[in-house]
């Protein structure tokens, strides 16, 4: 299996970099976890819309979505005159084609928009693609937010999306060969943890202790501070193998 980091920032990208997207490959099935704002530039480094099997949004909050738009123009012009492709299974929280499809102005736009998907809630569990499991869970999070889990020929990749602290996303990694585990909130910010559904880089790295994980590789990094080094270190405290997510880059799960 492996996971390519195409976007790490939250909440607006930084020049040359995006907002949240991680292309998962395993078995011959492409997983896009996660559409924020430039996702599809960054997918195109390594590929097109056209080569996706599945797209999982995580949740509502624009940071995560805001692509699916360019990514479904992508899908329906991309390869013109030819005909559109069948549509691409979305794992998204229910209700969310409705959502997705009301900022668009006129009614067949709409409808376009979401003929190019077919739908699956994330509230249901689980989830396949192409002979790939998924499991979500419910996160800690101001919204429903659900955490990922990928597996395919033995091997576990577990996203915590966006997540305070939530044993239910620890039960769910229990184990796991990657934890991509967001680390949002600064150091010393802790006490925000809940109310934000937020994690610093420490209780990541507590997190990927508790749940004896193989690996953590810290995303979702807070635009304005860029405090990367000083949440991986914090990390680093609580559990041995720390990395962070560098864009562009392609990891072995
Ligand atoms: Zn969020
Ligand atoms: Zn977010």
């Amino acid at each position: 299996m492996k996971l390519t980091i195409l976007g790490k920032w939250s909440p607006y990208p930084p020049a040359g970099g995006a907002c949240p997207g991680y292309l998962v490959e395993a078995d011959g099935v492409r997983i896009l976890l996660d559409c924020g704002s430039g996702v599809v530039s960054s997918l195109h480094r390594f590929g097109t819309a056209f080569d996706l099997n599945a797209i999982v949004i995580s949740h509502l909050h624009p940071d995560h979505f805001t692509d699916i738009y360019p990514l479904r123009n992508e899908l329906a012009y991309g390869r013109l005159p030819d005909p559109p492709p069948i549509p691409v299974l979305l794992f998204a929280p229910a209700g969310a084609a409705g959502y997705l499809a009301a900022c668009l102005p006129k009614p067949e736009s709409r409808q376009e928009f979401t003929a190019g998907f077919t739908f699956r809630a994330l509230e249901d569990g689980v989830g396949n693609a192409g002979g790939v499991r998924l499991r979500f869970v419910l996160t800690s999070h101001p919204m429903p937010c659900h955490g990922v889990e990928v597996s395919a020929g033995g091997r576990r990749l577990v996203y915590s999306a966006d997540t305070g602290p939530c044993e239910a996303l620890e039960r769910l990694a229990a184990g796991c060969d990657l934890f991509l585990c967001e680390s949002t909130l600064m150091e010393g910010d802790e006490h925000l943890s809940g109310q934000l559904g937020h994690l610093t880089g420490g209780m990541a790295g507590a997190a990927a202790q508790r749940a004896g994980v193989q690996r953590l590789m810290l995303t979702h990094f807070f635009t304005p501070r860029h405090a990367v080094k000083e949440s991986s270190a914090a990390a680093a405290k609580e559990f041995g193998d720390v990395r962070v997510a560098d864009e562009g880059v392609t990891y072995e799960v």
